[in-house]
């Protein structure tokens, strides 16, 4: 924790007062300074959850205002595509040095606004980290013209290349302030791309610190616009001027963006909600199963879409894997302290309250045995509910289908691995997925059969999440496109096929009757396939 951000003491105290949770008014008023609005712009309160308390006033963009980023965005987006890839990159390698020396500063405002444990926000800078030394040493290779097989071997030259799409319009939802806010800039803008970027009010301070060290490393003036404001109105305004449009968001919001997108003809990647099983088989290692459970389950209080909300147990090791994974969260230390050592923070908000209460009640009340947890803890801070654990969950509750984004898991058994692997996909989503097992043959073939974009074996999901060069994303409900890899990159690029026709045309040539011309060419084509030209 830095000086700083926060006033010295951070309470001991179970009932923390609100005094030590500020952001200083000098920085709140030059992240001001960083949002597209109008002169006198209606403002907008930044509160912490971990007290309700008030952090900052942050103005309010209007269509003016986005109308206005995207004629800046598009004249910056020109310059900075003219440069070379290289060049691009060692502005994305300076913002991975600065976010790591401005880590505490940041973890700082990360738990301020989200109301997570600082080991949870950190998990946000190694993110950030990740994203801008894969793409700014891969870039060059995923950008790069590529030769590609033409027509007619020899006399066509062909080569595929990535042009930017323009200027990238992204909403990012509040639950990862800094890595939601960033990661999915630092690929569109090193394919060449400018950005119009709406972060959601509730995480906009961290996102406007990490947008000036992107300008600080060397971001041109222009190239990164940030609006700010609600969903419905600037997000959408946003969405709907973009060239390519990065949303993330739930499943419902994003159906709507998605058919907003499709109206226009411009290409989509939504990352949106899940219902994420991990399944224990007979065989795993029921302690680092149990531990990797209390991670997975309640990261950042649940508020993570690839975090498990199902743990599906074979039922030959149920009862000893229920009584560890049950004794660990009953021990978790959950509190509002800007410091390291907690397990779990707050929710963010009384409607992310609501949800959670409503699914453990209407469980409660429908037969369902509550093993951990299961009380809101405001003498803890507005928005503190314990990590719970259900058994006895059903399809008549709500919290079986559906996404609860909160600190609560329910437990499943199960008979055989088959039955496992139909219980995990009996669901609309296919975000992430786990399984654990001491035989890595068997997780991998159990992981292939999970209808889910990203699958860990042994481990929730910092695995697959933290694999940047492999794509992640969402199968069915839970979204199209992929983050990370070629595609977290190739996406945001249209690509274009030059193909050079050398000596003779794909034509009878002249004097040629068409009828042999047609000959010869079926004797080259059988030539080809046997020749295993592709
Ligand atoms: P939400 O869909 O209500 O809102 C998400 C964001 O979209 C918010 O910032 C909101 O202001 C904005 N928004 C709302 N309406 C909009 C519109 N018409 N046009 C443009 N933007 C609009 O979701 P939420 O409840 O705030 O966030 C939690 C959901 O997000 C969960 O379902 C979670 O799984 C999902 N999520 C998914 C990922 C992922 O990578 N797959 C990551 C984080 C969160």
């Amino acid at each position: 924790m830095t000086d700083s951000l926060v006033a010295p003491t951070a309470p001991a105290a179970p009932k923390p007062s609100p005094a030590p949770y500020v952001v200083p008014a000098g920085l709140a008023d030059r992240l001001a300074r960083r949002v597209v609005a109008p002169a006198r712009a209606e403002t907008q309160a930044c509160v912490t959850p971990l007290t309700g308390g008030h952090l900052a006033d942050l103005p309010v963009s209007t269509i003016d205002s986005v109308d206005h980023a995207y004629r800046t965005a598009r004249e910056a987006q020109t310059r900075w595509a003219a440069q070379p890839v290289a060049d691009r990159a060692k502005v994305l390698l300076r913002l991975h040095d600065l976010v790591l020396r401005h880590r505490d500063e940041l973890l700082d405002l990360i738990q301020l606004e989200s109301g997570k444990t600082r080991r949870q926000a950190f998990e946000e800078v190694m993110d950030v980290a990740g994203v801008c030394r894969h793409y700014a040493r891969k870039a060059d290779d995923y950008l790069k013209p590529r030769k590609r097989l033409g027509a007619l071997p020899v006399l066509t030259q062909t080569v595929e290349l990535r042009h930017p799409k323009g200027v990238v319009g992204v909403v990012a939802p509040w639950n990862y302030p800094l890595s939601m806010s960033v990661t999915d800039l630092i690929p569109a803008i090193l394919a060449g791309n400018a950005v119009v970027v709406r972060p959601d009010e509730k995480s906009a301070l961290t996102a406007l610190r990490s947008f000036e060290l992107l300008d600080q490393a060397g971001v041109p003036e222009g190239l990164v616009q940030v609006v700010l404001g609600d969903g419905p109105t600037v997000g959408k305004a946003v969405l709907d001027r973009a060239d390519y449009v990065m949303f993330t968001g739930s499943t419902k919001t994003g159906r709507g963006v998605a058919r907003d997108a499709g109206e226009r003809l411009v290409g989509a990647s939504l990352e949106l909600g899940g219902k994420n099983p991990m399944y224990v088989a007979a065989d795993a290692n029921l302690k680092a199963a149990a531990d990797a459970a209390v991670r997975s389950v309640f990261s950042s209080a649940g508020q993570l879409c690839i975090s498990i909300e199902r743990l599906i147990v074979h039922e030959a090791v149920a009862d000893e894997f229920t009584a560890l994974f049950v004794k660990r969260v009953r021990s978790m230390k959950i509190g509002p302290e800007l410091g390291w050592g907690n397990d779990m923070g707050s929710l963010i908000s009384q409607q992310q309250l609501d949800t959670v209460v409503a699914h453990v009640e209407d469980a409660r009340s429908k037969g369902a045995t509550v093993l951990a947890g299961g009380r809101a803890r405001p003498e803890i801070g507005p928005y503190f509910y314990e990590p719970t654990v259900l058994e006895g969950v059903t399809a008549v509750m709500k919290c079986r289908d559906e996404e609860t984004f909160g600190p609560l898991v329910s437990i499943y058994r199960v008979a055989t691995d088959d039955e496992a692997v139909e219980l995990a996909n009996d669901t609309t989503y296919g975000l992430n997925a786990s399984v654990f097992t001491r035989d890595t043959a068997r997780g991998r073939a159990l992981a292939a059969r999970i209808k889910a974009g990203t699958v860990n074996v042994n481990e929730g999901y910092a695995a697959a999440w933290g694999s940047n060069g492999a794509p992640m994303g969402g199968m069915r409900q839970s979204g199209l496109g992929r983050r990370h890899g070629a595609e977290g990159i190739h996406k945001y690029t249209e690509a274009q096929t030059v193909a050079v026709q050398h000596l003779v045309p794909i034509a009878p040539p002249k004097g040629v009757p068409e009828k042999a011309w047609a000959g010869a060419m079926a004797l080259g084509l059988k030539a080809m396939k046997a020749g295993r030209i592709s």
